[in-house]
Formats: structure tokens, C-alpha cells, sequence
């Protein structure tokens, strides 16, 4: 198997003092979460497949939904705008003022949603909603002039028109009643109406679009949106000839391509090529949403704690890990962060007192219980955790650039062909996140593929990049 994937699996390998049965364990754990090049090929090509069946036909797996976002920005728009971001960790609502050149003015403000709003019925939610956005106005804005708004809504809806769609499922821990099945723009504005407020939901917006059209707002040649926070998910540009599902309203099409939200973390529902572990199972059968979302749930940053957790409790019933020992922390569904496995994977102290400090104060194990060995194991699992999460998202952007053959073999000095703009704290502080991506493409498709692929930071889709986008949808409904 020719596999290059760096082997080290904690941090002071040759120093480690642990028992036979520890050293088993880490062993294990690697080649549990391993991922030889030789299976990310499988996957690319078996992604490439399943994006195939997305842009033929309704109801595949990967849903590859038509963003009605077409044509890209010229960074020379103007206008103020109001933006919402809802699905999310927080509630933001956001005054953008675009003032060409690729600048803009940003102001926002964050709200918290309690976790009885998140599962309680629709219409609370959206009231809640419109009780923040009149709070803001009140601040920020002027109440009586009429504003349009890009609504960041990160939950798969299948768009019927740029301000228009259907949630199709919730995902990342909402779970509203009376929702699914209905267009979430009409229950907002409806609540926006019973406040008497002069807002006007120009467009819904995808997380993954806003980031690209944020990145692509200040560097034209962005091709791809991903997001690596709570959730994962992708958008690229597609040839609109491509998408042979999508009935094109000639009229309302501002280019011959447009921007697809590819829901990628349904991919392998049908768990045909992803190598799901017992931790990876056991998290999707205590989950909300089981047997959905299952790529997304070995990659994004809602779930990888959890898988970490899982495994952590697997060597502990086996007397391997802290002696056997737990905590009431430790054995609580969720508690453990992804955070925590930054802290811990980017821990290079001798004695891992960081990873000390996250297990004995964070996670209250007993002061002192935890020796270097055990310490060393967490961190194991942590760095496979993470790895294997940056590999499969890797595997997902291969998929795509081989789809729409981004990768050139015949003029070798062509540079960055291909700019991706990311959103999330994953991609942000997870240590190696982006160089982890890199070796992975580096495993499939060569060295080259070095001046081929740029990642940048983007974190402004949902203020900005919504924005940008409402304002292109007042465009092309005045047309
Ligand atoms: P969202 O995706 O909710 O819009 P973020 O991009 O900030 O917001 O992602 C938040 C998620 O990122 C959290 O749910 C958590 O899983 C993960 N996260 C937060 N901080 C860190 C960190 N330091 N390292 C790795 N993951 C993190
Ligand atoms: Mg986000």
C-alpha cells in the first residue's frame, strides 16, 4: 500500500515508557484510523461518482443543489446590506456596507440560541430571530429605510430561486418542528412582517457560498467555498451544462456558470467506501440525525471529540488507559471538545502539561492520575482523530478538481490553479489542519499539486459574502 501518510502518532515517540499493552493500543489506533493512498484513490473516485448522480437527478445522496448564485463578483459593488447568520455556533446579524475595490464595512452583533429554541417549534425560532434583527436595526440601522438582507440559513434546502427553497433535513443539533418541508426565507419574513419590520430577504444563502463569494468579492479567481467548523460542506462553480437536472430560466442567469452546494457530508450514506470505525458507528447511533451526514461526521469539528471520546472510554474498560479510571466528564456524551484535541495535538512539552491540564482540570481526572504513558495515548488518538478528518476532506477537494480537471499535467508552470476559501474554526486552530490537507493531495496527485492548490482563510461568508450575494440577487431582480 503505497501510502506516505506521516507515522508519527504521538509527539515523543522514541521516548515512550508505557506498558506492551499501551504501545498495542497505539498501534492499533493508527492503523485504525489510518488511511492509505490507495483507499483515498477508492474514495475520490467513488465522490466523483456520487457528484455525478448530484447533478443528474433529484434525491441523490450528494444532493448537489443549484445555488442560483451565477456569475462572479467584480469586487467593484456598492450598496449597504443587511446579513443573518443562522446554524451556527451563534446567532450573528450583520450591517455590510460594499464600497468597491474589494473593501467593505462591517458591523455585527451575536445572539445566543438556547438549545430549546434549536428543537422547539419554527415559529419561535424565527420570532426569537426577528426580535435580534430589530434589536440591531434599533443600534446600528434606521428603522424606516427598507434594506435588503442575504440570509445565511447552513442547513441543505433545496433552492427553488435565489430567496426562495425547501428544508429538505436539520442538521448539527437543530431540530425545530414544523420546519422541514417548508421554505425557511417565507416563516422569516412572515415573522419580519409581524414586527413591522422594513427588511427584505433578497436571497438565501448557503454558508459555503458566502464564503466563496466573500473570498471572491477581494480575489476574482476563487473557485471553491468550504467550510470546516461545526459542520463540513463544499461549493465550487459548475458549468451550468453540467448540471443536467437544472431547468435554466435563461432570463435569470447572469453567466453560463453557477455556484453548486454539493452537501457533501451525506456523501457514503450508503456506507460503501468510507472506513468507519466502531467510534465512528457508535457516534452516529447516539446521534440526532443516525445514518445521515456520516462524512460529515468523521471531518467536521461538532463530532470529532466525540469520536476521540469514544475510543478514549474503548481503552479505558480495557484497564489500558488511565488504569482503568474515568471521570464523570469523561463519560458524559459531547463533554470532550474539539478544542481540547487542538490543545492536546499541538502539545510538545516533555512532560505533555498541556494535555495534562485538559484531562486532569478540564476533564477532572484526579489530580496526578494521569502518568506521560496514559497522556501519550490520548494524544494518539487525538492526532489520528484529526488526520484522518483532514485526509477525508482532502479526498472530497480531489474529487473535485478531478471532476472539473483543475489539475493540468501539460503546462507544468502554470500556478495556482486552483484557490479554495475556507471558513471555520477546524480549518483555523486545529494544529497541521491545512498541512495535513496538503501532504493528502500531495499522496493522490504528486508534488505538483503543491503550485496547483492554495487554501486561504475566509471568515467573513456570512456577513460579507451574503451580502455580496443580495446584493447580485437586487441585480438580477431588477433586470
Ligand atoms: P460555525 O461552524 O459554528 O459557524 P466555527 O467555524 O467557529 O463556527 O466552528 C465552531 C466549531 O469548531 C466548534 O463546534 C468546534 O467543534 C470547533 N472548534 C472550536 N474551536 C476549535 C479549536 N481551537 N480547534 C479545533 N476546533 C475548534
Ligand atoms: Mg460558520
Amino acid at each position: 500500500m503505497g501510502s506516505n501518510q506521516s507515522s508519527y502518532c504521538y509527539h515523543q515517540s522514541n521516548k515512550f515508557q508505557g506498558t506492551s499493552e499501551q504501545l498495542q493500543a497505539i498501534e492499533q489506533i493508527q492503523s485504525e484510523f489510518q488511511i492509505t493512498t490507495d483507499h483515498m484513490h477508492a474514495i475520490v473516485d467513488q465522490f466523483i461518482k456520487e457528484m455525478q448522480k448530484g447533478l443528474d437527478h433529484h434525491g441523490a445522496t450528494v444532493a448537489m443543489i443549484p445555488s442560483f448564485v451565477s456569475g462572479r463578483p467584480t469586487g467593484e459593488e456598492k450598496g449597504k446590506y443587511l446579513a443573518l447568520d443562522l446554524g451556527g455556533t451563534n446567532l450573528r446579524v450583520c450591517q455590510v456596507e460594499l464600497l468597491g475595490q474589494g473593501k467593505y464595512h462591517l458591523h455585527q452583533q451575536k445572539y445566543v440560541v438556547s438549545d430549546q429554541l434549536k428543537t422547539g417549534d419554527m415559529r419561535h425560532l424565527c420570532d426569537f430571530i426577528a426580535d435580534c434583527v430589530d434589536d440591531f436595526i434599533s443600534e446600528h440601522g434606521d428603522p424606516h429605510e427598507k434594506v435588503d438582507m442575504g440570509y445565511t440559513f447552513s442547513f441543505p434546502i433545496w433552492q427553488t430561486s435565489i430567496n426562495s427553497g425547501e428544508l429538505k433535513q436539520w442538521t448539527k443539533g437543530f431540530a425545530c418542528a414544523n420546519a422541514v418541508g417548508t421554505d425557511p426565507a417565507v416563516l422569516l419574513q412572515d415573522a419580519f412582517h409581524r414586527k413591522n419590520l422594513l427588511v427584505n430577504i433578497a436571497a438565501i444563502v448557503n454558508d459555503t457560498v458566502g464564503t466563496l463569494m466573500a473570498h471572491a468579492y477581494r480575489h476574482p479567481e476563487t473557485t471553491m467555498g468550504v467550510i470546516l467548523g461545526t459542520g463540513s460542506n463544499t461549493c465550487y462553480y459548475e458549468d451550468i451544462s453540467r448540471i443536467t437536472k437544472f431547468e435554466a430560466d435563461n432570463n435569470k442567469i447572469l453567466s453560463n456558470e453557477m455556484v453548486v452546494n454539493m452537501e457533501w457530508g451525506a456523501f457514503d450514506c450508503e456506507r460503501r467506501i468510507l472506513p468507519f470505525t466502531m467510534y465512528d458507528n457508535k457516534l452516529n447511533r447516539e446521534s440526532v440525525n443516525i445514518n445521515e451526514q456520516l462524512f460529515e461526521k468523521m471531518i467536521s469539528g461538532m463530532y470529532l471529540a466525540e469520536i476521540a471520546r469514544n475510543c478514549m472510554l474503548h481503552w479505558i474498560d480495557r484497564l489500558v488507559l488511565f488504569g482503568g479510571q474515568s471521570s464523570p466528564e469523561l463519560n458524559m456524551q459531547w463533554r470532550f471538545e474539539t478544542a481540547y484535541m487542538s490543545t492536546i495535538h499541538g502539545d510538545h512539552s516533555p512532560n505533555l502539561t498541556a494535555t495534562k491540564h485538559v484531562l486532569e482540570d478540564i476533564m477532572d481526572m484526579p489530580a496526578g492520575s494521569t502518568t506521560l504513558a496514559d497522556r501519550q495515548l490520548v494524544q494518539a488518538i487525538c492526532i489520528a482523530v484529526g488526520q484522518r478528518s483532514a485526509r477525508l476532506a482532502a479526498c472530497g477537494l480531489a474529487g473535485i478538481i478531478k471532476h472539473k480537471k483543475m489539475i493540468n499535467d501539460d503546462d507544468d508552470d502554470k500556478k495556482n490553479d486552483c484557490l479554495i476559501a475556507i471558513d471555520g474554526s477546524l480549518f483555523e486552530f486545529y494544529p497541521e489542519y491545512e498541512a495535513n490537507m496538503m501532504s493528502a493531495l500531495v499522496d493522490l496527485f504528486g508534488e505538483k499539486i503543491r503550485h496547483r492548490v492554495r487554501f486561504e482563510l475566509s471568515r467573513d461568508g456570512s456577513g460579507l459574502g451574503a451580502s455580496v450575494i443580495a446584493m447580485m440577487a437586487s441585480k438580477m431582480a431588477k433586470q
